[in-house]
């Protein structure tokens, strides 16, 4: 259970009411290249928040059945240390202190600006797992989040968008095994159908892209990239 707790993903949850901001964000969010998980109410926030290991939370504060910041406070109560970053109204600055006291870890303001909410949640996710660049590096590989690039040597590699999410997964997780469930919750958000072995597909296709050394089978675990390239 620790392993799955401490995974590292670009998966979030968004906690917002408002159908038309609610779509508008999980689908933005979702081409900028996160996994997004869209709850409605405050109750399955919390609930969903202390059941699964999210990189971060995307938290609006007038929620039904309970409000975003009684919820940021329950979790922050019991130890839950997952990034939260608020929905706050422009003229609402007590909420958005009263957020940052309880625990928030940035704010946005509505309007939401698309990029820069993406922007923050990616220094969200960094700075929670104490990276301060903005690119992930392992072996001759860079992979820029945000660009959504990776290279090779200094040279560009051609990458599906499942590929490009596995491999980030993998390099934020160097050196540490991730199972093909862990995997696959990286690659699907709720509802969308997990293709039987695309875990498999998308790491042979890596191989055949990246050299066939790159990504170790841990057998009957999972799989693993190292950080530094074994010793020939
Ligand atoms: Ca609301």
């Amino acid at each position: 259970m620790a392993l799955k707790r401490n995974i590292r993903t670009m998966r979030l949850l968004l906690a917002e009411d408002d159908p038309l901001l609610g779509d508008g964000l999980r689908a933005g969010l979702r081409q900028l290249g996160f996994q997004v998980d869209w709850v409605r109410d405050g109750q399955a926030a919390e609930r969903e928040l202390r059941a699964q290991p999210y990189a971060a939370a995307v938290l609006d504060l007038g929620l039904p059945m309970k409000d975003g910041l009684d919820v940021l406070a329950a979790l922050r109560r019991d130890g839950l240390a997952v990034p939260v970053l608020v929905l706050t109204a422009r003229d609402a600055i007590p909420d958005r202190i009263r957020g940052l006291d309880l625990g928030a870890d940035d704010y946005v303001l509505k309007p939401v600006d698309l990029h820069e909410l993406a922007a923050r949640l990616r220094a969200l996710v960094r700075r929670a797992h104490g990276q301060v660049q903005e690119c992930l590096q392992a072996q001759d590989l860079v992979l820029d989040p945000a660009a959504r690039t990776v290279q090779q040597a200094g040279a560009p590699v051609t990458l599906s968008q499942r590929e490009f999410d596995l491999l980030q997964a993998l390099m934020l997780n160097a050196d540490r095994v991730l199972s093909r469930e862990q995997l696959e919750q990286h690659l699907y958000s709720w509802g969308q159908e997990v293709e039987s072995n695309a875990v498999e597909v998308h790491v042979h296709h890596l191989r055949r892209k990246l050299g066939a050394g790159l990504i170790q089978t841990v057998r009957g675990v999972g799989y693993m990239l190292l950080r530094q390239a074994p010793p020939p």
